[in-house]
Formats: C-alpha cells, structure tokens, sequence
C-alpha cells in the first residue's frame, strides 16, 4: 500500500484529466505512471479573478463579487501559474488587497 498522501490525490487529479481531454475529443492521449513523490504542489485557482462577475469569483482585490465584505487573498484567484513558483506573486497580490481593505474601510466602504 502506498502511503504517500499525495500520491491519490495525484491519480485522482490525471483521472480527471484524462476525462477532460476524453471530453475535449483527444484522439490520443496517455498518463504516465504515478509515482510516490517528496516534492510539493502549486495549489493554485477556483476564484478566478476578473472584472465580470458572470466570469470571476473576485475582483482585482480579491473582494467576492457575490459577497462584498469577503475577500479571498490567496492562491485560488490564479487559475493560471504565470511563473513557476507563485509564493511570491500570492504576497505581493495579498499586500495591495490589504491596501485596499485599508482604503476602503477608511471610506466606509466595508
Ligand atoms: C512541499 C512544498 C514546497 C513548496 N515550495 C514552494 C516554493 O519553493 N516556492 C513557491 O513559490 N511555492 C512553493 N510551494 C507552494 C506554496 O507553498 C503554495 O502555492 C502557497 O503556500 C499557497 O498559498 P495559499 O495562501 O493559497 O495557501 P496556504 O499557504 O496553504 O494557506 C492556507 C492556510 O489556511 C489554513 N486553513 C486551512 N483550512 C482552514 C480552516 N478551515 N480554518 C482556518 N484556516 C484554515 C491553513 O492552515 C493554511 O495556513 C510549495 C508547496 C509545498 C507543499
């Protein structure tokens, strides 16, 4: 038995990609074996941020567009990994929404 706690997580994650290119009309694709790992993940995405709420979870500052006063400030709002390593761009996008909830509950806004 594999006692590696990602190691399922990571074969449940390739099932899933298989079905997404199976949906997507892959005529041929294939996984490599999985294989018991040290190494970390990027867990990034599922609040896409955005301007359009019909198309985002947040705004530019992390602020819900269903829910005013929750912001989210980690790394869900990067559906997408602009570089390798995200720690860095999770802090500077956490700084600058602090700014703003700053800002804003100074206003009244919050
Ligand atoms: C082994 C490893 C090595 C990595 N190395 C690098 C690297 O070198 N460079 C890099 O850029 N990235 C690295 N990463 C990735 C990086 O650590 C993550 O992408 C980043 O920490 C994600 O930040 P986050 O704020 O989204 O989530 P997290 O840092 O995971 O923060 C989530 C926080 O929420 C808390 N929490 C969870 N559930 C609850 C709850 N119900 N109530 C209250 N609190 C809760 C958790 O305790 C945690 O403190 C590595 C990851 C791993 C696992």
């Amino acid at each position: 038995m594999n006692t590696d706690k990602s190691f399922s997580r990571r074969s449940f994650l390739q099932d899933r990609a298989m079905e997404v290119l199976d949906a997507a009309g892959t005529e041929k694709a294939w996984a490599d074996p999985v294989h018991p790992t040290n190494g970390g993940e990027h867990l990034l995405g599922t609040c896409r941020m955005g301007d359009d709420p019909a198309t985002s979870v947040v705004d530019r500052y992390h602020r819900c567009h269903d829910v005013p006063n929750l912001f989210v400030c980690d790394g869900s709002s990067m559906v997408t990994s602009g570089r390798g390593q995200p720690t860095m761009t999770i802090m500077a996008l956490a700084f600058r929404a602090a700014e703003h909830i700053k800002m804003a509950a100074s206003a009244g806004g919050i």
